[in-house]
């Protein structure tokens, strides 16, 4: 049993019935899943909404035992879909953090693109070596190392992976510089999946009325940044234009904007962030750190999450080693 300061913190992303969609192959949890998983959480832990965590933190004030908070990162139109009728439902808050650019500019983000690009073609390989092709075409422009040295560095299977799965998420998630991952990525999307972005975009996140609707029937509407970058690679008068935006939008929506919160992008930030969030007032930041949330350890701004595979997805199972942490 767990003390009173401890929070188990959930992250969600794609929540959808995979098999009847035409991208079965997204990597995303099932929606009859996430339904076992929300049964289980209510068999063994307590849900407390975000007032009740922001409130632990600023009036010391206890947690229930086994505490479980849910969140939802890149504002999907699963969300609205398919979790926001169920935790409704079941009368549980959600808290849903929305990147401002795929609502206001109908924008794709580049993580996205990368998603449905891998979904789409099955041999990997030629997508491989397609890439290989189009550093060599960018090589001169972008004064880029010879092949060898990205191939080295990034193509390295993991559990999950093969290396050359690794190599092209690596390579445009983080290793190029933005505008030239952005540029490879569209060129593939565009190729592979579509060449409509603004279409996509309105089927694959919600809009600012399904988001407000939520905001209204009791979900809290969280920040995820203007441009969905890594927030610790710009520089600080960048971030504060991004977290500046993220506010605003926070409030057009309905939000107060004296009472939100921020997961960041990638679980990326760095001390400018913690810096220009304390001076906007931001109550809670949400990281990727795997930890369960101790609020006399932790910092409110640097908040560990759990991943939905680290909890069961099946009513009938016995909670796991997560459960005991104290
Ligand atoms: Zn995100």
């Amino acid at each position: 049993m767990r003390n009173n300061n401890t929070c188990t913190i959930i992250m969600y992303h794609y929540v959808r019935d995979l098999v009847n969609t035409q991208y079965p192959d997204i990597k995303g949890l099932n929606t009859h899943l996430f339904i076992e998983q929300i049964e289980f959480l209510q068999k063994h832990y307590h849900f407390i909404t975000i007032e009740e965590l922001i409130d632990s933190f600023q009036n010391k004030s206890p947690l229930a035992p086994n505490s479980v908070l849910l969140t939802f990162d890149d504002g999907y139109m699963d969300h609205f879909n398919n979790v926001f009728p169920i935790l409704n439902r079941k009368k549980i808050q959600g808290c849903f953090y929305i990147p401002v650019e795929t609502v206001v500019k109908n924008t794709i983000l580049d993580v996205n693109k990368i998603h449905f690009i891998l979904a789409k073609v099955t041999d990997k390989q030629k997508l491989y070596n397609e890439l290989l092709n189009a550093l060599d075409n960018y090589r001169a422009e972008y004064s880029l190392k010879p092949n060898d040295f990205y191939i080295n560095k990034l193509a390295i299977a993991d559990r999950f992976d093969t290396k050359e799965v690794i190599f092209i998420k690596r390579l445009l998630q983080v290793e190029l510089e933005e505008t030239l991952k952005n540029k490879i990525t569209s060129e593939l999307f565009n190729k592979y999946v579509t060449s409509d972005e603004k279409a996509f975009s309105r089927e694959l996140y919600m809009n600012e009325e399904q988001i407000s609707c939520m905001q209204r029937n009791g979900m809290h509407i969280g920040g995820h940044g203007h441009s969905h970058y890594w927030l610790d690679s710009l520089s600080k008068e960048q971030q504060a234009f991004e977290i500046e935006k993220t506010r605003e939008f926070i409030e057009t929506i309905g939000g107060d904007s004296n009472y939100w919160t921020m997961s960041y992008p990638y679980g990326s930030y760095n001390d400018d962030t913690l810096d220009i969030l304390k001076n906007n007032g931001c109550k809670l930041g949400f990281t990727t750190d795997v930890n369960i949330l101790d609020t006399k350890l932790h910092n409110y701004l640097t908040i560990p999450r759990l991943d939905t595979n680290d909890i069961p997805k099946n009513r009938h199972d016995e909670p796991n080693s997560w459960y005991n942490y104290i």
